[in-house]
């Protein structure tokens, strides 16, 4: 299992390397999220221990569980799913929980302000926004993406460090490029009216290549890097 697992490492970043080299960007500036939900932990093991510097889970539950069976190996997280209020607290106590990147209510705002106040922290967050205005998505419609900015960066304890996106899932990985496109325009459009956003975590298994053309900073990936995941 380990060989499969490092081989698929090192092909995924070859691709981003690739990838941000057809778009002439630096690849230092492209960071890998594995996301191993669904996955054991002795995946997420191997993966740390061959370079290997973020993991993302996308239910509490279960980065909780992982944290606490990972608990020797110094493992950095991101939170990347929908984060229900009255889970906000367990997120802030684990001081390796380095970003939220799926703030996508001022409801949740409020609650990661309050639990970040409690905890004497400051929280990273990206905003997630519904590029693709999809039904069966979370995350704040584009057109009201620079008000929502403009409230959370009253709230002193949540520090807004970019945008995130999950765009629908297309056979043909191209035809999501339109969405990266227009996320990366939101993020500029942002930072002309005085924000400052450096981060655009966008690309999954299937399209993360077209993200990177297109300008993202984060990818997550799964598929690519664990296999399938195995819902029973
Ligand atoms: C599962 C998940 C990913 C990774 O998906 P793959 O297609 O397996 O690479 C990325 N982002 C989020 C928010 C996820 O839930």
């Amino acid at each position: 299992m380990k060989k499969e697992l490092i081989a698929r490492l090192n092909r995924v970043n070859d691709r981003i390397r690739m990838a941000a080299a057809r778009a002439n960007r630096n690849p230092a500036r492209i960071r890998l999220v594995a996301v191993g939900k669904n996955h054991p932990v002795s995946k997420i093991k191997v993966f740390n221990d061959h370079g290997v510097e973020l993991f993302g889970e996308n239910r509490v539950q279960e980065l909780r569980d992982k944290q606490k069976q990972l608990e020797d190996e110094q493992i950095k997280w991101h939170f990347v799913g929908h984060l229900q209020r009255n889970k906000v607290k367990y997120l802030m106590r684990m001081s390796n929980c380095l970003m939220i990147e799926s703030l996508d209510s001022w409801r949740l705002a409020r609650e990661i302000d309050k639990r970040a106040r409690r905890n004497n922290r400051k929280m990273p967050v990206l905003v997630e926004v519904n590029i693709a205005r999809d039904q069966n998505k979370y995350g704040i419609m584009p057109e009201e993406t620079l008000d929502f900015l403009k409230e959370v960066a009253g709230l002193e304890k949540i520090k807004v460090r970019g945008l995130m996106t999950v765009v629908p899932y297309a056979e043909d990985p191209e035809q999501t490029r339109p969405y990266f496109h227009q996320m990366s325009d939101l993020k500029d459009r942002a930072n002309s009216r005085g924000f400052e956003l450096e981060e655009l975590s966008m690309g999954m298994t299937n399209d993360f290549e077209v993200a990177i053309e297109e300008g993202a900073t984060i990818v997550r990936i799964g598929t690519a890097l664990f296999g399938k995941r195995d819902y029973e």
